[in-house]
């Protein structure tokens, strides 16, 4: 795969008022009409060009869709105020009270909650297997099945989804396969490997200032419009709706997204390299020691690297928080969920994004509760940063207690 992605992307140019560089803001929830006849089409959903009220379409949002439609291939994609309003509009509108849902079992905590818990008052049931396993996903589908659900790069493991096989399985089973890029914008581009509809959370990489929550559905235009309808779409009548002024700063961040990506990439590789070296049971898909590298090396778009999160596992919460703590006091990032940021963010998953899933089941997908989650930064000189990282592991003897062979 190429550059296309983000040609695409940087030729959607849009002017402001006044020969503007950016496009204006609409601030604005309601529209004026000239005739009420207008009006009433609008609300119908068929004048092109009209707005009505923001819940529905703004056209900030609408730009911020498009460029987010360019950058995963698809023919249309919709902003949402949360990864959260992205992904449960799009479940709640494909299924219907009593489906069935296929999920990778390693995915967002709170996407998990949502299917285990709260989908539970529809009467909808998620299987949730390991994804990696091709035959068990085929086993799974029954006739009650409306979609396959996984992330390209799962959420905190790392396990790489073959999105081509998968996608295989759902065609021929015909019920769509929903991908969660969030982990892995530019590196991967889902629909280009078949998947039918890719969710991001925008709150991480591609807004990458920590500044604000927002989400996209990216798909067909048929579901876009699907989501917005007046009578019966998800989007439009939960009302996840993003605010036209974070739209527009989204879009603006959007453009230094290839680069941040790069450079989160390389510096997530150099750290996973050389700690890999030192002995440490560390997981990043760029490693060859990784189970999915394979696959992510067929399915990546090589110049964007294999992402900016990497994992340690240091062998208990006690470890985990004490490094943690050690590093944020020597500047080395934040003690902080969320990723995608300037400065490296690190958690432990178990306790903190993942806790919805109960210990027995975290155990069982191999989420120790030592296993800390990094969000490598943009750091300049990121040598620097791996011999102060590797100076607290040494001062506080983690490196020499977990490393298998240093
Ligand atoms: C953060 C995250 C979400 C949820 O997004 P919000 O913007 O916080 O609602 C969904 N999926 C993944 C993989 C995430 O990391």
């Amino acid at each position: 795969m190429s550059q296309k992605t983000i040609n695409d992307l940087q030729d959607l140019q849009y002017f402001g008022e006044y020969g503007g560089v950016n496009p204006s803001v609409s601030d604005s929830s309601t529209y004026t009409f000239l005739s009420a006849k207008t009006m009433f089409d609008t609300f119908e959903g068929n004048t092109e060009g009209c707005y009505l009220y923001s819940r529905h379409s703004s056209p900030s949002n609408l730009y911020l869709g498009e460029a987010l439609a360019a950058l995963e291939g698809t023919e249309s994609a919709n902003v949402t105020a949360s990864g959260m309003g992205a992904i449960t509009a799009v479940i709640l509108q494909l299924c219907n009270a009593g489906d069935h849902i296929i999920s990778s079992r390693t995915i967002y905590g709170g996407t998990y909650a949502f299917l285990k818990n709260f989908l539970v008052k529809f009467g909808i049931k998620t299987t949730f297997l390991d994804i990696t396993d091709l035959d068990a996903v085929a086993a799974a589908i029954t006739a009650k099945t409306k979609m396959i659900y996984c992330e390209s790069v799962s959420n905190p493991l790392l396990e790489v989804a073959d999105i081509s096989a998968l996608s295989r399985i759902s065609r021929k089973n015909e019920i769509p396969l929903v991908v969660d890029n969030t982990f892995s914008p530019l590196s991967v581009t889902p629909a280009k490997l078949g998947a039918d509809i890719v969710v991001h959370s925008l709150t991480k990489f591609i807004n990458g200032t920590s500044d604000c929550v927002a989400g996209v559905v990216c798909g067909t235009t048929e579901l876009c419009l699907s989501l917005k309808d007046v009578n019966n779409g998800a989007g439009m009548l939960l009302g996840s709706t993003l605010d036209s002024l974070r739209g527009a700063s989204i879009l603006k961040n959007m453009r230094t997204l290839h680069i941040r990506i790069k450079k989160h990439s390389e510096n997530a590789m150099f750290l996973a390299k050389n700690f890999e070296q030192d002995g440490l049971p560390i997981v990043y898909p760029g490693l060859s020691s990784h189970p999915g590298h394979m696959i992510m090396e067929d399915q990546m778009n090589t110049e964007y690297g294999y992402g900016g999160i990497m994992t340690i596992d240091v062998g208990s919460l006690k470890n985990a928080n004490a490094l943690m703590e050690l590093m944020q006091e020597r500047k080395l990032g934040y003690l902080a969920v969320s990723l995608g940021f300037y400065k490296t963010l690190f958690s432990a998953p178990g306790s903190s994004t993942s806790s919805e899933i109960p210990m027995e089941e975290q155990q069982a997908m191999g989420l120790g509760d030592g296993l800390i989650r990094f969000s490598i930064g943009l750091d300049d000189d990121i040598e620097r940063t791996y011999y102060s990282m590797k100076k607290c592991l040494m001062d506080l003897k983690i490196l020499n207690d977990t490393a298998v062979n240093a």
